[in-house]
């Protein structure tokens, strides 16, 4: 039996971490390491200048969980790096509270397990709910335990992990699957200023919920729109190549060149 890692950064009692550790553990064996609160929005990092806690958890069905004091990309290189007895063969984060489209995917926790799976050179999936709502967590799980059957079976090319998003809506609503590239997000974040008790100016981030463009056609914010899963491959080579021939035309490089 195939090892599975399951993170997320939602914390380890949140609701869509327990279903997809359920519908998981259909398909493999399965260890879930997760923070030990909502670490939402904290990107790839690792904890390096403090020490990282590891607690064991109970699960409501009698399991066994591990959370940590880290943030998400913290919880899988614990993984990796001996927390557990065996590497494991597949890295799946999730499934997070609020979709993970477009620029989203820079600041997710969600997507920094899968990027730290990635890293380490095991396949990843990142899956997300589309909603901030109450969520029924239930039919994504089980597409998510689906795919990662077929990432077991067929592997995934290097540097290049899955990021799947699922409308909140019931299964037989679901209008299907699509292979998506990411869309464009709209963040409205407002810088809100305030002042402490004693004086001292102090600021929040703060606005509405981001909405996207929902009219661009193959990006996972239109599939979404159309109540469809979206399931974006991730190149974790960030280099735009197609700029690099006009960069060394730029009088930044040396004579000789
Ligand atoms: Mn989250």
């Amino acid at each position: 039996m195939k090892n599975i890692l399951v993170s997320n950064d939602d914390g380890i009692n949140s609701p869509g971490l327990f279903r997809l550790k359920q519908a998981l553990d259909s398909v493999g064996e399965v260890t879930v390491i997760a923070t030990d609160r909502e670490r939402t929005a904290s990107g790839h990092t690792k904890t390096m200048h403090k020490p990282l806690r590891i607690k064991e958890v109970q699960f409501p069905d009698g399991s066994l969980a591990y959370s940590s004091s880290g943030a998400t990309s913290d919880c899988v290189a614990l993984a990796v790096l001996g927390f557990l007895p065996r590497l494991p063969d597949l890295v799946v984060s999730g499934i997070n509270f609020g979709a993970n489209v477009g620029h989203d995917i820079t600041y997710s926790g969600t997507l920094a397990a899968a990027f730290e799976g990635t890293v380490s050179g095991i396949p990843s999936i990142a899956a997300s709910l589309d909603t901030y709502e109450e969520g029924d967590f239930r039919s994504a799980a089980r597409f998510v335990a689906h795919l990662a059957q077929e990432v077991m079976a067929r592997g995934l090319p290097p540097n290049v992990l899955l990021n799947v998003n699922v409308p909140n809506v019931p299964e037989d609503e679901i209008a299907g699957v699509e292979i998506t590239k990411l869309g464009r997000r709209l963040y409205r974040d407002q810088l809100i200023k305030r002042q402490d008790p004693r004086g001292r100016d102090y600021y929040w981030i703060g606005g509405e919920r981001p909405t996207g463009v929902a009219e661009d056609e193959g990006t996972d914010i239109w599939a979404l729109a159309g109540k469809r899963i979206s399931v974006t491959p991730i190149h974790l080579d960030l280099t735009d190549h197609s700029f690099i021939k006009e960069l060394r035309s730029w009088k930044i490089c040396t004579e000789e060149r």
